[in-house]
């Protein structure tokens, strides 16, 4: 018996998170289903864990979930690992977390999404490279179109799934392999023998796979492979007539389920050995074997067998002429159908309406960062604009209110001094006259282009107003600065004006000023824009600097 989860809870009560998810990794090797179940449940329930972390208890959760039979649990936490590793790009566990939402949808009978997770477990496990990922992505799709119906793929795949185990040093593989394509070889058979058609090769295939299956569990010392693969070997033996080699291996199955308490597979070699019974002949022995069964009290909860044991007995019943047992018998499986049809609709829907759910909040979470992200560059834009001047496309004043702060802070930790440039383009007011207001436009936008095209990336330039331009030097000694606006003037003397309008020549005039310690950024630039005038009156097209 698994220790109860309240013991599970006052132990983890004291563990940390990762150690907590070490213990549950623990427990689904060890398959204490109902501990790690409690032990994910417990991570889940941390505040303050990571995404990371979350996924991780999601991921295992769902598979404990699954193996204790709770479905539905484990498609919803297992779609929600999915969206995580999605995010994450982690293929490997992607693959895995797709073969267990298959698994859980197959077991539901819905067979379109367990086709869509094999589809998931197949693309995402080779694009991780693991063969081993690989090789159960193909074993569960070969088991998900035996559901559909498709035993003739199911069957490809599972030989290919077996081709793959042998490349692998990996036992569970190995068994899986063998194991689960013996299985998928029963159901063809089975499928040919309702349509009345031979499938001897199939039920030899299935043999030869599953007693290598049964002889590798063996040579494990894996008791529970063991008895799996043995009641395989009774199906398929049963299926071919040969009863005496089914009791045989039912009866190996049959003790070692008996001494390791293995109580679904001990009765699955009771049902087993009551058709066999029933196929030589001795009806009324097989009835009662059956009937026996059907008293078990772990019986009453499993619908499948249910199912099988009052099939067997409608059919046995009336072979024998006992009309009334077998119409008992008959409403018993009606019944049963019933509930088990209204039990297994109401799962499937709360499956595909989960799926929905969190397939539409996903949607909305992207929806809603898409719209963060363009309101985000819509602000952007509109500051950018708000701080451009839109004919020369350099920064404007408002721009430079927001940036001198942090270049007179850089230049304050670097102990250098910053330097100024008050540019003016000489007698701007004859361009406009001469040439029109709109070649004056282009004059200024061209000088957009030379001021930009001649500073550095830790320079600004930004348009004050009129034909006025400030650059302010970042990271220049005051000589560079100098040696700057020299080479400004010969860029602007030097420009093809005549393309902007012909005839014309343009030049600047610049006022330098090195910032003192301390002093105000308005007297700062009014000295600048003193020495603009100085550049003026000295004839223009020239640098002069301010005095300190
Ligand atoms: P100085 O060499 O002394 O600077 O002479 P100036 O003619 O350049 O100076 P002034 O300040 O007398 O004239 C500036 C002219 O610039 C007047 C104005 O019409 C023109 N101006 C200002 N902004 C614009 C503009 O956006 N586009 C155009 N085309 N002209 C402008
Ligand atoms: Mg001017
Ligand atoms: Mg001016």
């Amino acid at each position: 018996m698994p220790p109860s989860t309240e013991v599970t809870a006052t132990l983890s009560a004291t563990l940390t998170v990762a150690e907590l998810l070490a213990a549950c990794e623990q427990s689904r090797a060890d398959g204490r289903h109902l501990e790690g179940a409690a032990e994910a449940e417990q991570v889940l329930a941390t505040a303050d864990i990571t995404a990371a972390e979350q996924g991780r208890a999601r991921e295992l959760l769902s598979l404990h979930r699954l193996r204790l039979g709770e479905v539905e649990a484990a498609v919803q936490n297992g779609l929600l690992a999915l969206e995580y590793l999605t995010r994450s790009g982690e293929l490997l566990r992607r693959s895995q977390m797709h073969c267990t939402l298959a698994l859980a949808f197959h077991e539901t009978g819905l067979h379109e999404p367990a086709l869509r997770h094999v589809l998931g477990a197949l693309s995402s496990s080779r694009a991780s490279g693991s063969p081993l990922a690989e090789f159960w992505a193909l074993s569960r799709s070969s088991m998900v179109h035996v559901g559909t119906g498709d035993s003739p793929r199911a069957l490809e795949l599972g030989r290919q799934a077996l081709d793959l185990s042998r490349l692998l040093d990996d036992d569970e593989a190995r068994f899986a392999g063998l194991n689960n394509l013996g299985d998928t070889c029963l159901e063809f058979a089975r499928t040919q023998a309702t349509l009345g058609l031979e499938a001897t090769d199939a039920l030899g295939e299935a043999l030869e796979n599953v007693q290598q299956a049964a002889a590798l569990a063996h040579s494990q010392g894996h008791t529970f492979w063991e008895t799996i693969a043995r009641t395989n070997l009774g199906s398929i033996l049963i299926e071919l007539g040969r009863y005496a080699e089914a009791r045989e291996q039912i009866g190996l199955s049959q003790s070692l389920a008996t001494a390791n308490g293995y109580r679904n597979l001990e009765l699955d070699n009771g049902t087993q050995l009551a058709e066999i019974t029933r196929f030589e002949g001795h009806v009324d022995e097989a009835i009662r074997m059956m009937v026996a069964l059907l008293a078990d009290r772990s019986v009453e909860e499993d619908p499948a067998r249910l199912t099988r044991l009052h099939r067997g007995l409608v059919e046995m019943c009336k072979e024998i002429g006992e009309f009334e047992r077998a119409l008992d018998h008959a409403e018993k499986l009606h019944e049963l159908t019933l509930r088990l049809t209204r039990q297994t609709a109401g799962l499937q829907s709360r499956m595909l309406i989960n799926t929905l759910e969190i397939e539409h909040a996903r949607h909305e979470t992207e929806r809603s960062q898409l719209e963060a992200q363009v309101l985000r560059i819509r602000a952007e834009k509109l500051d950018q604009q708000a701080h451009t001047d839109p004919l020369t496309l350099l920064p404007n004043r408002r721009a430079l209110d927001r940036q001198l702060p942090a270049l007179m802070r850089r230049a304050h930790d670097r102990a250098q001094p910053l330097c100024a440039a008050m540019v003016d383009l000489d007698h701007f007011k004859r361009v406009n006259d001469a040439h029109g207001h709109a070649a004056g436009d282009r004059v200024l936008a061209a000088m957009g282009t030379i001021l930009t095209a001649a500073i550095r990336d830790s320079d600004l330039a930004v348009r004050l107003g009129g034909e006025e331009f400030l650059l302010v030097f970042g990271d220049a000694t005051p000589a560079d600065a100098a040696k700057a606006c020299e080479r400004l003037l010969v860029a602007v003397s030097g420009f093809p004006w005549d393309d902007v309008a012909p005839g014309l020549t343009c030049t600047v005039s610049i006022g330098l000023a090195v910032r003192n310690t301390g002093e105000r950024t308005a007297h700062w630039l009014a000295r600048a824009d003193k020495a603009l005038y100085a550049a003026k009156r000295a004839g223009r097209n020239r640098v002069e600097s301010a005095p300190q």
